[in-house]
């Protein structure tokens, strides 16, 4: 019998973690609505030999090799959150090995798992990582959850500039909704997490998004495409 093993070292590892698909809404910077949502801390594995850590071992590249074994990795373990370890072992694998979108996932990831442990000041240095990362992008869905990051993180000023260059883009209906939403919680000083639902308007506009069992993390890029 043979199932997964670390790429790094042969251990066995565990089949990449599977989220039971979300029931709710996710928020506006797409964390998945629950019962996905909190299962957070089985998205990443950590190899129990030589601590490897990523969402899949199996698939670790060679370069990574030499990330997991450098002292800034092993580090890690003392200078960070103890529930944002995991992800920010994977974020400098990502970094190390010039993967940059996964590793702002990554650290975003941190940040919602610094969310959970009730680290705000982690949770808002993170997202300012992130939001550093995402600057200038050009995608639409990015720009819209840069928006969402920047203002979690407290930073109103930067937020308020970011929505005014969205604003500037043409955005279409379902983005200028969302750009409003969030230019009005920076305008009350709101750094809290509220759903994509809660952003848009009233059902008739978007049936069942609320209850639609098919509603996974891509159903922002349905509706942006709607
Ligand atoms: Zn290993």
């Amino acid at each position: 019998m043979s199932g997964p093993v670390c790429a790094l070292c042969g251990t066995p590892a565990p089949a990449p973690f599977r989220a039971p698909q979300p029931e709710i809404a996710p928020d506006l910077d797409m964390r998945p609505g629950e019962p996905a949502r909190s299962t957070l801390r089985d998205w990443i594995a950590v190899c129990r030999t030589c601590g490897a850590a990523a969402p899949d071992l199996a698939a670790l590249p060679e370069a990574a090799r030499p990330v997991v074994a450098s002292d800034e990795y092993r580090m890690l373990s003392t200078t960070v959150l103890e529930e944002t370890l995991p992800f920010r072992r994977w974020a400098l694998i990502c970094e190390r090995t010039g993967d940059s979108a996964q590793r702002a996932e990554a650290l975003l990831q941190a940040a919602w798992a610094a969310d959970d442990a009730a680290a705000m000041t982690e949770a808002s240095r993170l997202r300012t990582e992130v939001a550093t990362l995402w600057d200038g992008t050009t995608d639409t869905e990015l720009g819209l959850r840069r928006l969402d990051v920047l203002r979690r993180a407290g930073q109103f000023d930067a937020a308020a500039a970011w929505a005014a260059e969205l604003g500037q883009r043409g955005p279409d209906e379902l983005a200028r909704t969302i750009i409003g939403f969030q230019t009005a919680r920076i305008a009350e000083r709101d750094v809290g997490r509220h759903l994509i639902s809660a952003a848009l308007p009233p059902p008739a506009h978007t049936p069942h998004v609320a209850h639609n069992k098919r509603a996974t993390t891509g159903f922002w890029s349905r509706l942006l495409r709607k």
